[in-house]
């Protein structure tokens, strides 16, 4: 880089100013004061613990509400979404980060990949919500993370560990579904970031991770827009303060939670149809 010499207009070039990528003011909004109401006082059907340094699934049907819990200790998950029925279609990370920015919260979607591209799930329940955007430019549940694997973790390290997230995922997913290991593994995809810390530094750019601000009886709650199949991971690296993919650091459980709405409450809402592009390309 030393070589190279800024052109004489560098910083006027610099000094123009960003623009938003992808609006979304016209994107459909969700109702969350709809949602919110629709589970005061609901029934809980199903519930599942997920193991320190492992991995486990649960179905939830649209319409109902998924609750992420922290019953423990400080501790991130690692979360894929899959349409129950159809496991093509899984959470698209890198469109829902391009839509609703780096991390998410109330009011959020996450999206799912192409060629279905529509909300799986709407984020109506944080209590972390509060934690913003801290000095270093962190923020809590992020959509930039991919999970942690034994590839990375071979390519800079040279050594097999066989709890990384992108591991667990694989087991959880074979047995939820009776797939093969190999053919359960195609199916795992980039993650939302539940509880975790993360951003980007300043002066490299680099993909931080901290101390996760989460604390025992902290949620994240997703209202399913589709049937939806969740596995969830929880990471080797418990609270991300130093490393992951090992087994160093202090890992809890995670747990989670279906939850079904009150009889009627959700007048008006409807799961989103699979988008209607028809994939010609304009060709
Ligand atoms: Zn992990």
């Amino acid at each position: 880089m030393s070589n190279i010499v800024p052109p004489a207009d560098a910083d006027a070039r610099r000094a123009i100013k960003p623009v938003i990528c992808y609006p979304t003011e016209t994107l459909p909004k969700p109702d969350i004061g709809l949602y919110q109401a629709a589970f005061e006082g609901a029934e809980k059907i199903d519930e599942v613990i997920i193991p320190a340094r492992d991995a486990a699934s649960i179905e939830v049907p649209a319409g109902h509400l998924l609750r992420i819990i922290c019953p423990e200790g400080p501790q991130v998950g690692d979360l894929d979404l899959f349409n129950s029925g159809n496991l093509d279609e899984r959470f698209y990370s890198g469109k829902t980060r391009a839509l609703h920015g780096t991390h998410v919260s109330i009011g959020d979607q996450l999206w799912s990949s192409f060629p279905y591209m529509r909300p799986m799930a709407t984020v109506m329940e944080d209590t972390l919500a509060w934690y913003g955007i801290d000095e270093y430019g962190g923020s809590v549940h992020d959509v930039i993370g991919t999970r942690c694997d034994p590839y990375t973790g071979r390519v800079l390290n040279g050594v097999d560990y066989h709890y990384c997230c992108h591991s667990n995922l694989t087991r959880a997913l074979a047995r939820a579904r009776g797939l093969s290991l190999p053919e359960a593994e195609k199916y795992v995809h980039d993650v939302l970031n539940v509880f975790m810390c993360t951003g980007f530094t300043r002066d490299t750019g680099q993909y931080f991770m901290k101390a996760s601000p989460v604390r025992p009886g902290d949620t994240l709650g997703l209202f399913a827009e589709i049937d939806l199949l969740a596995v969830q991971s929880a990471c080797p690296g418990g609270d991300c303060s130093s490393e992951h993919s090992s087994d160093a650091a202090q890992c809890y459980p995670l747990k989670m939670e279906v939850y079904k709405p009150a009889a009627g409450s959700l007048e008006g809402w409807q799961s989103p149809a699979v988008n209607a592009y028809d994939g010609s390309h304009g060709c």
